[in-house]
């Protein structure tokens, strides 16, 4: 039996002039998720895409997962596509559901009519096909409430769609409708969490990590990359930009006052970055900073890096607690990654007593202690940039 997916989209979204960039995006990313496992064709009708496969080996279930991971679809299912007729529809439910229906005690139809043209109501339509399905199958008993087996059956313009109660989808809306922004990817639990919200929203997402080597080992840099190709999965393709941070870190070491180190080392990351993003059209920068959680992310901290930056800077965990991260960051399938034990930048050279409550203008005064600009310059030019996607 040849099976379509819906993929059903909030209908909020789709108001006034959002709906074709909507559509658009939606389907561009649908297509590239999919690509590698074959050929299909989509089109877009009533707030549902169609994903129908045009060779007989797809693996449906794969699909289904893919498309799980796109933002913008609510609900998804497979479905069966029979005639608009009552005859039709029961053969195809009832050689679909037979063997579920042979070993389950209780069932239910439910019925939406968005072809209103359809000879039968909804509920004149389940209490038909229903009937229809228990003289074939006896055993079974009709439970409005708790049944075993919901068969839904629903009559659209284009045919009669008979499928299970669809899934939840990534929610959001499609990436590529809200433009683009850099995300500061450490190795860590929260960032990942932090550019996939961004994702959900609508935003392109490409990565930028800092490395300092021999502090930092290749392997570690490895893990970041993993955790690129992961958030790949509900992302799209991220570019990934790595930044050579040695010398600056040497740097902020042997000129400035221990308790500044890393506040002076998070706004030179921020520097660099906005500089990475002016040169390749982003917007935004994102971190995964959550308020409170460690003596760089206090207000009286954030203060400090925002000073240095010309562009907005998201924190979509800002009001997170870790365990709501966490949550997502399970969810998303970084956590098992964010885990692994590989050394941080940011870890190298941790000051002891950090500053909780620094002033602007002693931030100024220790970062001024060194001039930074030659280096940042360097780390710039030297800056590597690849393109990660996980299929
Ligand atoms: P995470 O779990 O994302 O590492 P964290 O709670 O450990 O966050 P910090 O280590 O203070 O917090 O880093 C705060 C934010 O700074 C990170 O969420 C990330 O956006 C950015 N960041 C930290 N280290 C790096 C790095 N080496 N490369 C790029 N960004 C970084
Ligand atoms: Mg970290």
């Amino acid at each position: 039996m040849g099976e379509i997916i819906l993929c059903k989209y909030g209908e909020i979204v789709l108001k006034g002039l959002n709906r074709g960039g909507f559509e658009n995006e939606l389907m561009k990313n649908v297509r590239r998720r999919i690509k590698s496992l074959g050929k299909f064709d989509l089109y877009s009708a009533q707030s549902t895409l169609y994903v129908r496969p045009l060779d007989e080996n797809i693996d449906m279930d794969e699909v289904m997962e893919r498309l799980k991971k796109v933002y913008g679809i609510t609900k998804l299912c497979k479905a069966i596509r029979a005639e608009k007729n009552l005859p039709a529809i029961f053969d195809v439910a009832y050689l679909r559901y037979k063997e579920i229906l042979e070993d389950a005690k209780s069932f239910k139809v439910t019925c939406k009519r968005s072809d209103k043209s359809f000879y039968l109501t909804s509920p004149e339509l389940a209490a038909n096909l229903g009937g229809m399905l228990l003289e074939k199958l006896p055993h079974l008993k009709v439970d409005l409430h708790e049944p075993e087996v919901t068969i839904v059956c629903e009559i659209r313009a284009e045919g009669a769609f008979i499928h299970d109660i669809p899934v939840d989808g990534a929610g959001g809306i499609p990436v590529g409708t809200s433009g683009q922004a850099l995300l500061l990817l450490s190795g860590g639990i929260d960032s990942p969490v932090a550019g996939c919200m961004m994702a959900k929203r609508g935003v392109v997402i490409s990565a930028i990590h800092f490395e300092a080597p021999p502090y930092t080992s290749e392997r570690a840099l490895l893990k970041v990359e993993r955790l690129a190709e992961k958030m790949s999965e509900y992302c799209g393709r991220i570019s990934f930009y790595t930044v050579p941070f040695t010398k600056i870190q040497e740097e902020i070491k042997n000129n400035c006052p221990e308790e500044y180190f890393t506040l002076i080392m998070r706004r030179l990351m921020m520097e660099i970055a906005q500089r990475i993003a002016e040169k390749n059209g982003m917007c935004a920068l994102v971190t995964g900073e959550s308020l409170g959680q460690v003596a760089s992310q206090t207000m009286a901290a954030m203060v400090t890096t925002d000073a240095v930056c010309r562009m907005p800077v998201f924190r979509p965990c800002i009001g997170l607690d870790k365990k709501e991260i966490i949550d997502t960051s399970y969810k998303i399938g970084t956590f098992e990654i964010s885990i692994e034990p590989y050394e941080d930048c940011c870890t190298v050279f941790t000051p002891r007593h950090p500053r909780t409550k620094p002033t602007l203008a002693d931030v100024e005064k220790a970062q001024g202690m060194f001039d930074f600009e030659e280096l940042i310059k360097e780390a710039v030019e030297n800056t590597r940039v690849k393109n990660i996607k996980a299929y």
